[in-house]
């Protein structure tokens, strides 16, 4: 390039650059009317917003299943859900891929066990992304397996777990992995996770299944179900819902 044509082609630019931002006069020019975002009529702390698939209000579990599809075996009393010890875990029936998911758990007043054995249980996002649930407060185990961590992976940025027999809320914003023709992972899934409306997980890339030994694993997988743990303890739940992405 010789250098009469640098300068050309650097006098078009300053002049283009120039005439572009000198054409926008009007601030409507800059104004985007479409799509118009749906009204939706928001919840409060116990109620869904009006669009949300409800996963559990407290008067069924018809949403759920057991993994050989019987029917939830868990304790249901006065509209609140509890693990029954040895049942095993229970699934949604319906499979989903990225969501907005409300959940409020509590773990057992009468505190038994330490660590690990404390209230635990845990939210599994399609059913291999582990949200850690523990009763966190007051009760010391690895940072990146407390309540709220994305298990063995992220620990969370501050514990804001409410006291033993009180309520805790989890609001989830999940992002799918995605994955090719040939199986392989093209995007990493993204979690961002608030208890009691404190960020705690911040737009965290997920490195693939949360495992109990040994490191993360990343198969293909398409939508699937969600999962809440039994893992022995009476952990309760109400208030489950979930709005697609
Ligand atoms: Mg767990």
């Amino acid at each position: 390039m010789t250098l009469l044509s640098r300068v050309f082609h650097f006098l078009v630019f300053v002049f283009g650059t120039l005439a572009l931002s000198a054409q926008i006069t009007d601030p409507v020019a800059t104004e985007v009317w479409e799509p118009e975002p749906k009204a939706v009529s928001p919840g409060d702390a116990t109620l869904a917003p009006s669009d949300a698939i409800i996963l559990f209000d407290g008067s069924h579990t018809e949403a759920w299943a057991h993994s050989d599809g019987a029917s939830v075996n868990w304790t249901l009393d006065q509209g609140i859900l509890t693990v029954k010890a040895g049942t095993g875990a229970i699934f949604t029936k319906e499979k989903f891929g990225d969501c907005q998911l409300h959940l409020e758990w509590r773990s057992p007043t009468e505190i038994v066990g330490e660590g690990q054995g404390r209230g635990n249980s845990g939210v599994f996002l399609q059913n291999r992304y582990e949200v850690q649930i523990l009763d966190s407060y007051l009760n010391r185990t690895y940072s990146n397996g407390q309540a709220s961590s994305i298990y063995k992976q992220s620990i969370p940025l501050v514990n804001a777990l409410r006291p033993v027999g009180e309520w805790n809320s989890y609001d989830i914003i999940y992002k799918a992995p995605s994955f090719n023709d040939d199986g392989i992972k093209t995007n990493s899934g993204y979690i961002t996770v608030l208890v009691n409306g404190v960020l705690v997980q911040n737009h965290t890339e997920i490195k693939g299944t949360t495992e109990y030994i040994g490191l993360p694993k990343n198969v293909a997988h398409g939508n699937d179900v969600i999962q809440l743990q039994d893992h022995g303890n009476p952990v309760s739940f109400r208030n489950i819902w979930l709005r697609k992405l």
